[in-house]
């Protein structure tokens, strides 16, 4: 430890915390290929998974505009649209 009480060690230390955040950032970037399964009878059409997903993946469907799947193929797997339905309509499988 230094005469002002730091760690020599922080520096590295930094660095290595960096380094995990990176990690994190670019697993949540890696695609991850799941099913979204939607319970519509539980969805009241208030859009909040449709407007906030990154990737445009979910659509509200007429007449009643639930949601649904638009384009699986764009989704990311990172989850927002599971943990923001206050419905908990929206579960996220392996496929
Ligand atoms: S998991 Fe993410 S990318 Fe996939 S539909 Fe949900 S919010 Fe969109
Ligand atoms: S957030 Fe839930 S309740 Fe709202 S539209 Fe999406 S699935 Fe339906």
């Amino acid at each position: 430890m230094s005469r002002d009480g730091g760690d020599r060690t922080s520096g590295t230390a930094t660095s290595a915390n960096a380094a995990a955040t990176t990690l994190r950032r670019e697993h949540v970037a890696v695609h991850a290929p799941v099913d979204i399964v939607i319970e519509d009878q539980w969805c009241k059409s208030c859009g909040i998974c449709i407007d906030l997903c990154p990737k445009k993946v979910l659509a509200a469907v007429p007449p009643f505009l639930k949601a649904a799947v638009a384009d699986l193929a764009a989704c990311t797997g990172c989850g927002l649209c599971q943990m923001l339905c206050p419905d908990w309509c929206i579960s996220l499988e392996p496929s």
